[in-house]
């Protein structure tokens, strides 16, 4: 018994009132030296500064520890729910679902297709993994449409020529959090009668004439990861859908169709089968915890000002690099129609004005100490295609600009958390790498 243990015990997954003998929903709860170690965790330091107060703050810790109750529930609970009614507010969505993360978003769109092996799925040839895995796992074939040689999105002509009768998806990614253009791909989309998911990791918060990203398509997907401009404690995602009839299963589908609005004989809740787009489906599970619904919550707080920092790096950086004239292509700042949300800094080079292209660049900025990583390859290009038959040159053949951008002109840079002096000494080494460059140094 733990008779030592004077905190109240919380009660199971389902309400069941105040009651003499709870069901503890953990098996143990967290106690002062657990969150203590959260704290030192989440604030980290060194020195007898940080050490003395931290001291103090273990100290008030442990006399709050005396007064406080643990959290009834770990998972999905009201914060969560909390945190899916501030992205309902900021998208203008209803119904958004907290995932797990970005991927497992996708899987349930994914199976909500009810899609088939040797179904086509349209992937933009440069994005991360996370965006295909799912078809490719189920024996789906992926095309990928070349990318548009400025913004790196899915080029909309190019998913037109590669749309076949067996195509059943689209995947955008709004890849740096720049919008791709939805209005030709949802006008292909309605005419093939195909399903779009917009991939927008990178996107939260970003607008495309007058809709916000991850909302425009059949389904959305965000990704709170942590790289991304906003994250839900290092892990998370939303998904979002347009498609009424699912609104009410998406939520179900995130926890292994449980369905407490029914019950079987003496059991308190039914399962039954999450009604897909031409079959049913079976449920995985893509639960989060009420710790990363707090992240959540938090971070959208602060959103706005968040991209308005990137955004003002970036509107920097452009002001400085525009020095390097016709050399360089910026990343485009958007418009009163276009935001961006500043997710990744793109830059182009133009290796005929630059005087060598971008893997040159790249050399003489790490040179400098000034990381350039482009986050994202050609995905045709991975070993795990080649497992899985694809071949590789053939599908290059038909992504010329995805070859050219990757190979020549493209990388980019961070925006946000960076001093002015960071700032101003990344924009220096750009300046005088290219200039270097076109004087063949
Ligand atoms: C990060 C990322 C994802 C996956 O997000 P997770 O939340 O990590 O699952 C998907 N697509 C793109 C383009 C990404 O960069």
């Amino acid at each position: 018994m733990a008779s030592d243990n004077k905190k109240k015990a919380s009660d199971f997954r389902y309400n069941t009132g105040e009651t003499r003998v709870p069901w503890a929903a953990v098996g143990e709860n967290y106690n002062a030296e657990d969150v203590m170690e959260v704290i030192r965790f989440m604030m980290q330091g060194k020195g007898e500064e940080y050490d003395r107060i931290i001291a103090d703050v273990q100290k008030d810790i442990f006399t709050l520890d005396k007064v406080s109750e643990p959290p009834a529930k770990l998972s999905l609970d009201n914060v969560v729910a909390r945190a899916e009614n501030m992205c309902d507010e900021y998208l203008h969505t209803t119904g958004s679902t907290f995932v797990t993360n970005c991927t497992a978003g996708f899987e349930i769109a994914y199976k909500y297709a009810s899609l088939e092996p040797g179904d086509e799925v349209i992937v933009p040839a440069i994005t991360f993994i996370a965006t295909m895995a799912y078809p490719l796992s189920i024996g789906c074939k992926l095309v990928f449409a070349d990318v548009d040689p400025l913004t790196l999105n899915m080029d909309p002509a190019d998913v037109a020529r590669k749309i076949t009768d067996r195509t059943r998806m689209i995947v955008p990614v709004h890849i740096g959090g720049y919008p791709v253009d939805m209005d030709p791909i949802m006008k292909l989309a309605k005419e093939h009668n195909i399903l779009v998911l917009e991939d927008a990791a990178h996107g939260f918060g970003g607008m495309y004439h007058g809709k916000m990203l991850g909302t425009i398509a059949d389904f959305g997907a965000f990704s709170f990861h942590e790289v991304k401009n906003i994250t839900s404690f290092g892990e998370g995602g939303i998904l979002c859908t347009n498609i009424e009839s699912f609104k009410s299963d998406m939520r179900r589908a995130r926890f292994l169709g449980t369905d407490f609005s029914r019950k079987i004989k003496d059991w308190l809740y039914d399962v039954t089968a999450c009604q897909g787009w031409k079959k049913p489906f079976v449920a995985g599970n893509a639960s989060t915890t009420e710790i990363q619904g707090l992240g959540l919550c938090q971070q959208i707080k602060r959103i706005e000002e968040i991209i308005g920092a990137r955004r003002a790096c970036a509107t920097y950086l452009n002001d400085r690099l525009k020095e390097a004239g016709d050399a360089l292509s910026l990343q485009d700042l958007g418009n009163e129609d276009i935001k961006p949300t500043f997710h990744l800094y793109k830059l182009l080079v133009n290796p005929e004005k630059a005087g060598g292209d971008v893997q040159l660049l790249k050399k003489k900025l790490e040179a400098r100490g000034v990381t350039n990583i482009p986050h994202f390859g050609p995905l045709y290009r991975f070993n795990i295609m080649q497992t899985y038959g694809y071949d590789e040159d053939a599908i290059a053949e038909t992504c010329p600009n995805c070859e050219e951008v990757f190979y020549k002109r493209f990388t980019h840079f961070p925006v946000y958390g960076l001093t002015k002096e960071q700032v101003d000494y990344m924009a220096d080494s750009i300046l005088e790498s290219v200039y270097e460059m076109q004087r063949g140094i």
